[in-house]
């Protein structure tokens, strides 16, 4: 029993909720660039056509998948907690406010670092078409390709996961707040469209960014920033 919750609780709600997060958060930004205001907000749009419903239910399926993995994955996570092997804290107190604002922030820049190696990594010849192929097969991302993975990648990407929970002293709430800001970045950086007050925050990634690294390859792996992309040579502004 994990906070009342047997482990096959967990894996159902836990699996439920990533699902239902990202639903909210891509149904919002797709309802609302794709359907809503798709005549005013079409002069943003960065390619030209418009994806097809087949695509969409491409982009839904394998992000389900993802989900199924990360709400498995969570039964590991509640076996390292639950055994005291974590570095969590559950009084708010024990570290200050400023520490839990600081740990989020701190847990971005370890996920931006670890997202930008990988991401490099899986597009080496060797593991690019068994790992990193169905992420690239939507060469004009919609929200829904967010989370859009091959089940290695999906495995790939939880990889910083354990840095966070065995190095960094970290509040639960910290943990929600920052997988809340990831899937809304990630959401953001699929969507399609440009968003020109982001794109003159030179330190951020934006969806042309990303756009034009689902087209390319090669260039722009970041996640949330631009600098390691900067520093490598492999910033492309789009
Ligand atoms: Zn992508
Ligand atoms: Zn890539």
């Amino acid at each position: 029993m994990f906070y009342g919750f047997s482990h096959t609780e967990i894996w159902l709600i836990g699996t439920l909720l990533f699902i239902l997060r990202y639903v909210l958060v891509a149904g919002v930004f797709f309802y609302l660039f794709y359907v809503l205001k798709k005549t005013r907000f079409s002069k943003f749009k960065i390619q030209e056509h418009f994806p097809l419903k087949k695509q969409i239910k491409r982009e839904v399926l394998y992000s389900l998948l993802t989900f199924l993995i990360y709400g498995s994955s969570l039964l590991l996570f509640v076996f390292w907690v639950e055994n005291g092997y974590t570095k969590s804290y559950n009084n708010l107190q024990e570290y200050g406010l400023a520490y839990f604002v600081a740990s989020i922030l701190l847990m971005v820049f370890i996920h931006d670092t670890y997202f930008y190696w990988t991401h490099r990594l899986i597009h080496h010849s060797k593991f690019f078409k068994h790992i990193h192929k169905v992420h690239h097969s939507f060469t004009s991302p919609t929200p829904w390709a967010a989370f859009a993975f091959h089940p290695w990648e999906a495995l790939i990407s939880l990889g910083f996961i354990p840095i966070i929970l065995f190095v960094i002293p970290h509040h639960q709430w910290a943990l929600v707040v920052f997988i809340t800001f990831l899937t809304l970045y990630n959401v953001l950086i699929h969507l399609g469209f440009s968003i020109p007050k982001l794109q003159k925050m030179k330190l951020f990634n934006t969806p042309d960014a990303h756009d034009y690294h689902h087209l390319k390859s090669k260039k722009n792996y970041g996640l949330y920033f631009t600098f390691w992309d900067r520093l490598m040579g492999t910033y492309q502004g789009a």
